[in-house]
């Protein structure tokens, strides 16, 4: 079986434009300097250059490629996008956030879609995803966070945490109780709301990873009902639709293969210590390349399903666990092949510039950004009938 992708002659016409266009505005200008490898060593100035990126790539249609366009989106099909996507991969990495896209489109009013969703599609604003709390991970329906009436505001008070984001969110998408006396998932009011409101404060949660997640705090925090999305006690089903989106529905395209290619790279051109050498180097390396291909694979399906609006059900978790599985596995190798060089995160001493000893410690944090590995596999067994409570995909589009 071919599984390479096979293009069509649109298609590629298609990328002649992509690739002109990002020539011209998808560089980072030298000056701002080389974009670290990790999230919270970028500078505020390469992170505002990439905000204006994001708003030129959404204002030409390509962020949100096959929104439609009455919303803001590019309204192109998933040919285009695939065409985008593999570009703009080889240029800037981009957080493309598709929770609060996908809560505003089902959820949001017709008034919310043109003030919130709009400008989101544009690339003009971008959002937090304000969900786990400290007594609150994996459980997110038990959030303690509460939202109170008070005439035309509810009044936020609250502590969430691991909050991933870089310097100030635009705004925030978050879930709280709004009706403590209801039962579990009736209780509860979704927001995308402002991240500068009054009351708002924010602290570095250091975590192994070296990423940038933080603790918020929500300090009696005014919020115009305009903000709440869905009904006051619809949080929970506003929830699940954007978990769809956090639990792998939207797939991607590019997947950990470019990490293995250059991998293989470094290996066979000797610019590397190897610890391991003869078959068993070759069997850690061959074990990479083939998981990393998997991976990419499903990334590449779920991409196509949601994009041309196919029904999903176990697909999106199938390719998160594996993805994190494959993170495992992946540092497991490369701790085979190259020894404690991969465990030391030195210039001289460490491999291909501190990647391979920051492969380590993701792995294990990638397991549970994102909800957890091991609930991946609650959701395949729910969706395929195989646990005691049966549940269907929420609705994305
Ligand atoms: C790098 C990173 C980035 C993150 N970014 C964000 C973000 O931007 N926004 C946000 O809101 N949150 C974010 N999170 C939080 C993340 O969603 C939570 O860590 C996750 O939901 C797990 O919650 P917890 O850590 O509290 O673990 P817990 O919920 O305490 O779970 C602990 C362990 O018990 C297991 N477990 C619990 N219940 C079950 C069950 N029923 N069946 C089987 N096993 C179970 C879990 O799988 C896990 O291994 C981030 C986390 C990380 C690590």
């Amino acid at each position: 079986m071919e599984f390479e992708t096979q293009y069509t002659t649109e298609q590629e016409a298609f990328r002649k434009e992509v690739r002109e266009w990002l020539d011209i505005n998808g560089k980072m200008p030298a000056e701002l300097g080389p974009l670290s490898g990790s999230e919270r060593e970028m500078t505020r100035a390469q992170w505002e250059w990439k905000k204006e990126f994001r708003r030129k790539l959404g204002h030409k249609g390509w962020l949100f490629a096959t929104m439609p366009k009455e919303h803001g989106g590019g309204g192109l099909n998933v040919d285009q996008d695939l065409v985008i996507k593999e570009e703009l991969g080889k240029y800037v990495e981009l957080q493309m956030r598709q929770t609060a896209v996908a809560g505003l489109y089902v959820w949001g009013t017709a008034e919310q879609k043109e003030r919130l969703l709009k400008p989101l599609l544009l690339g003009d604003i971008d959002f937090w995803n304000v969900w786990t709390e400290p007594d609150s991970g994996v459980d997110l329906a038990s959030v303690k966070t509460t939202a109170t009436r008070d005439g035309d505001d509810y009044v936020v008070n609250g502590i969430k945490c691991y909050i991933s984001g870089d310097f100030d969110p635009d705004y925030m998408w978050m879930l709280a109780v709004t009706d403590p006396d209801a039962p579990r998932h009736a209780n509860l009011g979704h927001f995308f709301m402002p991240g500068n409101l009054p009351g708002i404060t924010m602290q570095f949660q250091d975590l192994i990873n070296r990423g940038s997640q933080h603790f918020v705090f929500f300090d009696n925090v005014r919020v115009p009902k305009e903000y709440l999305v869905g009904g006051e006690t619809q949080g929970w089903q506003v929830a699940q639709t954007a978990l769809e989106l956090e639990h792998g529905a939207a797939g991607s395209i590019v997947g950990r293969e470019n990490v293995s290619q250059n991998l293989l790279k470094a290996y066979q051109s000797g610019s590397v210590h190897a610890m391991a050498t003869g078959d068993t180097a070759r069997e850690h390396v061959v074990n990479i390349l083939i998981r990393s291909k998997v991976n990419t694979l499903l990334s590449q399906r779920n991409f196509w399903m949601f994009r041309s609006h196919q029904p999903q059900s176990y697909h999106g978790a199938q390719a998160t666990w594996y993805s994190r599985e494959n993170r495992i596995r992946m540092a497991d190798d490369l701790l085979d092949l190259f020894g404690p060089h991969t465990l030391i995160d030195d210039k001289d001493l460490g491999q291909l510039g501190g990647r391979l000893e920051a492969a380590q410690r993701g792995a294990c944090m990638g397991t549970h950004g994102a909800g957890s590995y091991e609930i991946d596999k609650v959701i395949i067994a729910r969706r395929v009938g195989m646990s005691r409570t049966k549940e269907v995909a929420a609705p994305t589009h």
